[in-house]
């Protein structure tokens, strides 16, 4: 089945089950009364499915879970409250059995480095970063630090850099590494890659699943082989959804592939516009066939549907010039997320990118007169013109 079929009928309309909800659905219910005390006792065994407390699973969450674990093509989902609480549930399942050390790739959304160094390394682990876009570089760490998971996300975050998820899987399970994508910005229209050999796929549903900007959540797909541990560990340390975000969440995933593809091509529209203009310097989108990775991009993504994050340099702009721009921009929401129905723009160089030491955002090829654009489904004429008169 195609994941626009998918998206509107995978979870969805199922029978009621046979137990009652304490209060009524969207599945607000805390716990749920069952049969008899026999039947209760079934269900705390697992030997039957059933619903007994909503920390443990809720029929909501159900719906949604089964929903992203089949446009992922995975063997199941985990609904969290957050992108950020998924990637740290993740990480404590894939590093379970494994060493307490993860290779994390350098070009990486901020709060997670955060999550790695001021979270988790007070408790033991250890984080060492690398290029992701360097597979010897990768594979010489795999090496020496021998880490129980490398994690890396699809498409970078400002600069559109794709690593090569199919040769970073071969490496890690060649080891035993556990493989994490976070897989926020390229969203399953454009790549699972649980398909190409990673063990655990994360989301922030707050961006492009959820797609109105209402909404915050995260989420886990995993292979079959984490599955269980994911489930057992989430019953007692509770990193759920609440119903009322699992109810939006699905909502919103039913028009995702629609959203996605228009968002790809306003992109690539404006991506080419951008390219003319003379107060750009440079334009990073994943259409370019000078990109650094596109023999990668070709592989990994579909024709045509390259993302709908657009970043640009503004020739000679210091951050006065910059802040200048964006206080121009009428339509363009300022603001600091991303994969909005409405097109939003960032400042990486105050915003998430602000704590990155000066070296390493060279380094990384980050300037000052960087902004990026989440691209949203307004006319792209209306768009461009917002950009053409900010650019002045
Ligand atoms: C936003 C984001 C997160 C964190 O998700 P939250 O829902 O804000 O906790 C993680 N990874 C990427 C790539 C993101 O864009």
């Amino acid at each position: 089945m195609k994941i626009q079929t998918k998206a509107v009928h995978a979870g969805d309309r199922k029978r009621p089950q046979q137990q009652i909800p304490v209060s009524t659905p969207v599945h607000f219910a805390a716990s749920w009364i069952c049969a008899d005390q026999a039947e209760q006792d079934r269900i705390f065994a697992h030997e039957q499915k059933g619903y007994a407390y909503s920390r443990y699973c809720n029929p909501t969450n159900d719906a949604l879970e089964e929903l992203v674990a089949s446009l992922e093509n995975g063997h199941g989902a985990l609904a969290c409250s957050s992108g950020m609480m998924a990637l740290q549930h993740a990480l404590w399942c894939a590093l379970l059995e494994r060493p307490k050390r993860i290779l994390c790739a350098r070009d990486i959304y901020g709060a997670t480095l955060k999550l790695l160094y001021d979270v988790m390394g007070p408790f033991g682990f250890q984080t060492e970063l690398v290029d992701a876009n360097d597979t010897a570089a990768v594979e010489a760490a795999l090496d020496r630090f021998q880490p129980g998971a490398l994690l890396v996300e699809t498409i970078s975050n400002p600069l559109l850099r794709v690593p090569d998820l199919e040769a970073l899987a071969r490496l890690c399970r060649a080891r035993n590494v556990a493989l994490i994508v976070d897989n926020t910005f390229a969203t399953p229209l454009l790549v699972r890659p649980l398909e190409r050999g990673a063990h655990l796929v994360v989301h922030s549903s707050t961006k492009y699943l959820g797609g109105h900007g209402d909404t915050l959540g995260g989420l886990i797909v995993s292979d079959e082989a984490h599955f269980e541990t994911m489930r057992r560990f989430s019953r007692v340390n509770g990193p759920v959804m609440g119903p009322m975000e699992a109810y939006l969440t699905m909502r919103g995933i039913k028009t995702f592939p629609l959203r996605m593809e228009r968002q790809c091509q306003n992109a690539a529209a404006l991506a080419q516009w951008l390219r003319q203009q003379p107060q750009v310097e440079r334009v990073f989108y994943l259409d370019d066939p000078a990109h650094p990775d596109s023999a990668v991009i070709g592989r990994l993504l579909p024709e045509g549907l390259y993302g709908g994050m657009v970043s640009f340099e503004i020739r000679g702009a210091r951050r006065a010039e910059v802040f200048a721009f964006l206080d121009r921009l009428k339509l363009c929401v300022r603001a600091t997320s991303l994969g909005d129905v409405h097109t939003m723009v960032l400042y990486p160089w105050i915003a998430s990118h602000r704590d990155v030491p000066p070296e390493q955002k060279a380094a990384m090829g980050l300037r000052e007169n960087l902004v990026r654009f989440s691209v949203g489904i307004e006319a792209v004429e209306d768009i461009i013109a917002d950009i053409r008169q900010a650019l002045g």
